[in-house]
């Protein structure tokens, strides 16, 4: 442990181990986070969520020096009253918790809405009173349309990037009317930043808010009919990845033109660790966390994932490997859509000094390697099983 305590922080002042409390560590974002803390730092977590099968590895591993340092606490934050108590009793906590899968927004706004910005307010309220420094994870998605996407199709002003780069002290929130109740993520999101921002302003709150963009890697959500409902709709990952498995076309919905930044998982994971050991830098801030180098539309995804699916399987690729769905028959009545997502990098440049790395085709491909690895043979099973009539 004696090189793990001697960690500096970026203005070279000695980190002191913490405990960090951190909700929603059972999800895709927190069992990274859980791995990276525990490999890197001396750092003990409370990790609460309604479920740990991404984190048992941590849990029951047999590296002790993990388990002796991650406690988890099956809660659910809508009602257990355990949450204030284990918050006291950290020096940090991260709020990761929320509902985040698009197709739950129009079908389920209430939860989402729930979810997103009720059930977080007695975790900044707690923060708030007991002078706990917050990390809030919200979304990309707070920005909602770019600007360039309201002028003519032809207007030469779409390729100007002060018509579409997403900058998190100058870009205004536009969202759909309200029945199209995709927004109501992005809302409720919005709510809770200024929420928090208003108890930093008022209150002396010391937060930080991190808009993740398009984060992707192992872990990220779940396989229907294997490790999640059958009938589900994950996020795009494990739609065009359970799509791959097996051997079926990918959906492009509406055409697959809207585009979208990418970026690793395990680089987006730095960048939330510089913000957690360096609170004098991070404290006060919103940022963007984003790769803005790994820009493609949907239907490009969708070719790439295929391509690079081909190599690492063995199999070869469709004949036709995707398929045009309308967003109305794909999720619904109520969806609408971000056109374009480019982060603007200036302020975590600035406070922190990071930089995403890894580029699209690498993370796909460790990504869609890990996926092959673990869901094949289960998919294998599942098609060979006769159907019941
Ligand atoms: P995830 O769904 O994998 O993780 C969320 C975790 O929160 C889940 O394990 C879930 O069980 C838990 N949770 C939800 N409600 C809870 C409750 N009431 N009590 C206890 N636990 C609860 O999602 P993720 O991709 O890891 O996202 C984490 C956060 O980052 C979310 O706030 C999401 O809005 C935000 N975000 C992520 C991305 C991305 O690219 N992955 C993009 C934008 C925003
Ligand atoms: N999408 C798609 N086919 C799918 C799943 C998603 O074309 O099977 C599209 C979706 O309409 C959106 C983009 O892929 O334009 C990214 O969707 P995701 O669910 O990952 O979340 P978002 O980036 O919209 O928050």
């Amino acid at each position: 442990m004696a090189a793990a305590s001697a960690r500096v922080d970026l203005d070279g002042k000695p980190i002191k181990p913490m405990q960090i409390c951190m909700i929603g560590a059972g999800g895709f974002i927190g069992s990274h986070l859980c791995e990276k803390v525990l490999a890197e730092t001396p750092h003990k977590i409370l990790a609460l969520d309604v479920y740990n099968d991404k984190i048992k590895h941590l849990l029951e591993g047999d590296n002790a020096s993990f388990t002796e340092r991650i406690q988890f606490h099956r809660i659910n934050i809508k009602h257990d009253s355990r949450l204030e108590g284990l918050i006291k009793m950290s020096d940090l906590v991260i709020n990761l918790a929320a509902i985040c899968t698009p197709a739950d927004y129009n079908t389920r706004p209430l939860d989402t809405i729930y979810s997103n910005f009720i059930d977080a307010l007695p975790v900044v309220k707690y923060c708030s009173e007991n002078n706990k420094r917050l990390i809030h994870f919200s979304t990309c998605e707070v920005y909602g349309k770019t600007i360039g996407s309201f002028l003519p199709k032809d207007s030469p002003l779409r390729e100007d990037p002060a018509y579409y780069i997403l900058k998190e002290d100058e870009s205004p929130c536009i969202f759909g009317s309200i029945e199209k109740q995709r927004w109501s993520y992005a809302c409720a999101k919005q709510l809770i930043e200024r929420l928090i921002y208003a108890e930093g302003a008022e209150n002396g709150l010391e937060f930080t808010i991190v808009r993740p963009f398009n984060w992707i890697g192992p872990r990220m959500d779940f396989i229907p009919g294997i490790d999640g409902p059958s009938e589900g709709v994950p996020r795009v990952l494990a739609c065009f990845s359970n799509a791959l498995l097996r051997r079926e076309p990918l959906k492009l919905v509406d055409g697959g033109q809207s585009q979208r930044t990418f970026i690793y998982i395990k680089d987006a994971i730095e960048a939330v660790m510089l913000m957690i050991e360096n609170p004098a830098r991070a404290n006060g801030h919103i940022f963007n966390v984003g790769n803005p180098n790994n820009e493609v539309t949907v239907r490009q995804l969708a070719e790439m994932m295929s391509e690079i699916y081909a190599k690492v399987s063995g199999d070869a690729a469709l004949q036709s490997p995707t398929m045009d769905i309308s967003s109305k028959e794909f999720y619904g009545e109520g969806y609408d859509d971000s056109d374009k997502r480019i982060p603007d990098m200036t302020i975590i440049n600035r406070q922190l000094g990071w930089n995403p790395k890894t580029s699209l085709w690498d993370l796909l491909e460790s990504t869609l390697t890990y996926q092959h690895r673990t869901y094949a043979e289960a998919i294998k099973k599942v098609i060979a099983k006769p159907t019941v009539s």
